[in-house]
């Protein structure tokens, strides 16, 4: 009897993009019925510490395989309005270059026939976070009011500080539990059978856990909004690399509004000043930036409201951790807090529904738990080892300029080269084979120029 009145309770915790899209996974037409088979009925509640949907510090760029994927599920509708982004402009300072790259590629062999069918050829996606995450949201309330059973529930301004071992007042790493109960900072909130942390880059609840470790990089990020100078619509998002390893990332929102951020060595003063003098230098520095930018008004005094709502600077530290476990005892973390390298090559959003779609097809692959959860844990290592190995590459390549200056020379004499990097980085591409025909195309363009 108690077999069948059962139910199976899931805790998420955040509402960015992982924890709102492992939610639509479990209700989705794909997984939910296999879910109930597997585990039978079950029951989410997804608990955000934020009053509301707010729009974060973020580059908002959607990568290519990022918009694949919502197409896959059927739940484009949540990109509709937002602008599509064909390639990047990559741009090496120290040499004033330029590198146009396209996301596009004639001989399109991307291994994902399901993807490849539903899309309409790769682009990425400038968004909104805020109405992004909030379409997500809305998308997820409307297929859980569809369904007789309404087993989805967020709960706002529920900011969780404990997840405790059912019956018991402290947290014990080792011990092997099934039920964790959940605290919030107005009291108890319930017991579940499965804990989701997606909780984002500073996981407070995987440090508490055990689930985090910082890394050595004491690298910040500085974001705001910026106007361009002249209005056009080029649909390119932008990478200028600087000589003393920082870097800029740009996304062109919209026709004169981009989204601007810099990621340098964490400096020694945090002033409103302090940061936009590092803003300026840098814009200084790149002669396409001074094109496009006047430097940032450092006088508050001299500002108009408006000028001083648009240039709110925001800053990001640490913009880099590591998660050892990323599931242990029916606790496992999806998107930043499963671990983040840094937002150079803008994937943590297509890395958050990645994960959560790996989390959810494990859970309905499985019935049992610790099973389907350990799977879980080498499905994503397995899935993101050679990226996250690549990625840490260039976070070294831009350290050292000479070889920036190398590689940029390479890339702007190869167009197929500098396209396939992009794929390579847009997630269009396999990264190992993408690596081998980098090398291919290489060779290639040597004997030609011989
Ligand atoms: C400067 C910068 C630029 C970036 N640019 C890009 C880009 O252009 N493209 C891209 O794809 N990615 C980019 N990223 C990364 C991207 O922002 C993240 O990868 C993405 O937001 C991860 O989503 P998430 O759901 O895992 O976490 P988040 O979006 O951080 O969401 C976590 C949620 O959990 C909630 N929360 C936290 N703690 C608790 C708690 N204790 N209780 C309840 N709720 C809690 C938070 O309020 C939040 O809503 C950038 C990151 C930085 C720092």
């Amino acid at each position: 009897m108690e077999e069948t009145t059962k139910i199976f309770r899931v805790a998420i915790i955040g509402a960015g993009p992982s924890g709102l899209m492992a939610s639509y996974f479990f209700l989705s037409d794909e997984y939910k019925e296999l879910m109930r088979k597997v585990h039978g009925n079950f029951h989410i509640t997804l608990f955000e510490k934020s009053s509301k949907i707010k729009r974060k510090v973020c580059g908002e760029y959607l990568s290519p395989f990022g918009v694949q994927i919502l197409h896959k599920y059927h739940v484009n509708h949540i990109l509709h309005g937002f602008e599509k982004l064909f390639g990047m402009i990559l741009y090496d300072v120290k040499n004033q270059r330029a590198i146009h790259t396209h996301f596009h590629n004639n001989n399109d062999n991307n291994n994902d026939k399901e993807i490849r069918q539903s899309a309409q050829g790769p682009y990425g996606v400038s968004l909104n976070r805020e109405l992004f995450d909030q379409r997500i949201l809305e998308t997820v309330l409307k297929k859980n009011a569809e369904s007789s059973d309404e087993c989805f529930r967020i709960l706002f301004s529920k900011n969780i500080v404990k997840i405790l071992p059912k019956n018991s007042t402290e947290f014990r790493g080792n011990s092997e539990n099934h039920q964790w109960t959940i605290e919030s900072d107005e009291g108890l909130e319930g017991d579940f059978d499965l804990v989701i942390l997606a909780d984002g880059r500073n996981s407070h609840l995987g440090k508490s856990l055990g689930h985090y470790e910082q890394t050595e990089s004491h690298r910040m990020a500085i974001h705001c909004y910026l106007k361009k100078k002249q209005q056009h619509n080029v649909r390119f998002g932008e990478m200028h690399i600087f000589p003393d390893g920082s870097y800029c990332g740009i996304n062109p929102i919209s026709t004169d509004e981009v989204n601007f951020s810099i990621v340098i060595e964490q400096p020694n003063r945090h002033s409103r000043d302090d940061l936009i003098h590092q803003l300026n230098q840098r814009i200084d520095q790149s002669k396409r930036l001074k094109l496009l930018f006047d430097p940032i008004k450092l006088d508050t005094a001299a500002l108009t409201s408006e000028e001083f709502r648009d240039t709110k600077i925001k800053t990001s530290f640490p913009i880099t951790h590591k998660n050892p476990i990323i599931a242990k005892n029916r606790i496992v973390s999806v998107g930043d807090a499963s671990g983040f390298i840094d937002p150079m090559t803008g994937e943590g959003i297509t890395q958050s529904l990645i994960s959560s779609e790996l989390l959810v097809k494990s859970l309905v692959q499985f019935p049992d738990l610790d099973r389907a959860l350990d799977h879980y844990r080498k499905s994503k290592v397995r899935y993101f080892r050679t990226k996250s190995l690549l990625n840490r590459s260039f976070q070294k390549l831009i350290q050292h300029p000479q070889l920036v200056s190398m590689v940029s020379l390479i890339l702007s004499h190869n167009q197929r080269m500098s396209d396939t990097l992009m794929r390579i980085i847009g997630n269009l591409e396999k990264p190992l084979p993408g690596l081998c025909k980098l090398i291919l195309l290489f060779f290639r363009g040597l004997t030609l120029t011989k």
